[in-house]
């Protein structure tokens, strides 16, 4: 069970997002269901064709904003007045005029950026004085600031993924003559045993399929003499863990290791780089820069990482094109990784989140490409 969010941790929430639609010269907030409306609620929406949307306006004083809800999930909403206002329809009424009579009349409107078309384009048939635009676009994720609890939460939920690599690299789960699958299956129970309320993801790729960056565990047994690719987290208390490591199932042949080293110095010179106030693509420029100079810029195919917190993936996305800056409270993976076609791949990825002086890590694991 996850455990529920105080109201005073929510209302904090709210007033930071009002600031920002100020900034961001909106005048209201428009969320559907997702982590966007957990995030300010606390209330999981059920994700139906029948809306669930948070309406907040920031031209009413300190109000709190407005959850719209059918009226027969109207018993699952918890009363909150402090947090939000509660308003229901039901199925004799049009939910787009329900949801344009909450908001403003006029001016900007930030929308999550997951909000059905459906929704959207009623909306602005509708409303046509209002303009609609995606919340990443306008401030570039709602979630994206973390404060210092939520970066806590972060690195605790790190230090339990760690537990289950670290088991990976003592030995303590069987590799070979194992398939991937049940590999895979021992460490998503791990995951939770360790902690972890929920299993995210596994990813368990030997040999070959190592080069593959998503692999989906399979039939394919491990054998000696490989490497062999982990990929995986799980959530606690709302907050994912995401960390990849490798091992080799025997001794270490020199031009894996060789590689290994690059990537290794590829991630650290990437953790260096991700001081506040530095474009987001530097950061990924630094480890791609040495990735290329050590002769693997052309299997180094994905960006170094994404933005984690409530969700595996969410803003900000740190890629070579966003020049948008690191900044304090950011919470990311970085994630370097060089993929030989048919032969191996190998990536390493802690995640980091962003202090006044740089870098800390959540995950602490061994690096090195341990042989087991
Ligand atoms: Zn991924
Ligand atoms: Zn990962
Ligand atoms: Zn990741």
């Amino acid at each position: 069970m996850r455990r529920s969010t105080t109201d005073e941790v929510l209302i904090l929430r709210w007033n930071q997002v009002r600031d920002r639609i100020k900034a961001a010269d909106a005048v209201g907030i428009l969320l559907g269901g997702g982590a966007d409306l957990r995030y300010l609620t606390d209330y999981d929406a059920m994700p139906l064709e029948r809306i669930t949307a948070l309406v907040g306006r920031t031209m009413a004083g300190n109000e709190p904003p407005t959850l719209i809800v059918p009226e027969l999930e109207e018993a699952r909403v918890r009363t909150r007045p402090s947090v939000y206002a509660v308003h229901t329809w039901d199925d004799t009424t049009d939910s787009v005029t329900t949801i344009a009579s909450a908001l403003p009349q006029r001016g900007r409107i930030m929308v999550s950026d997951n909000l059905w078309a459906l929704h959207v384009l009623g909306l602005q048939r509708h409303s046509p004085n209002l303009e609609f635009v995606p919340i990443s676009e306008a401030v570039g994720g709602l979630r994206s600031i973390k404060n210092p609890i939520e970066r806590d939460a972060l690195a605790a939920v790190g230090a339990l993924a760690d537990k289950v690599a670290a088991q990976i690299q003592n030995g303590e789960i069987p590799l070979v003559g194992r398939t991937e699958a049940e590999i895979a299956d021992d460490i998503a129970n791990r995951l939770v045993a360790v902690g972890h309320d929920t299993v995210e993801f596994v990813i368990v790729a030997s040999g070959p399929n190592s080069a593959s960056p998503h692999h989906d565990p399979g039939s394919r047994t491990v054998r000696p003499g490989e490497i062999v690719l982990f990929d995986f987290g799980g959530q606690f208390e709302g907050f994912c863990s995401d960390t990849t490591r490798c091992v080799h199932t025997g001794p270490v042949p020199a031009e894996v290791l060789a590689a290994y080293e690059v990537l290794t110095t590829a991630q650290e010179a990437a953790v260096q780089a991700a001081q506040p106030g530095c474009p987001l693509a530097e950061v990924d420029l630094a480890a791609r820069r040495i990735i290329s100079a050590g002769g693997y810029g052309d299997y180094f195919i994905h960006r170094i990482g994404h933005g984690i917190g409530a969700e595996i993936h969410e803003h900000p996305y740190v890629t070579e094109l966003n020049t948008a800056p690191v900044q304090i409270g950011h919470a990311f993976s970085i994630e370097p990784g060089i993929y030989i076609p048919d032969q191996w791949g190998m990536r390493l990825e802690d995640i980091v989140v962003i202090e006044a002086d740089g870098a800390r890590r959540c995950n602490n694991s061994n690096r090195a490409l341990v042989e087991v």
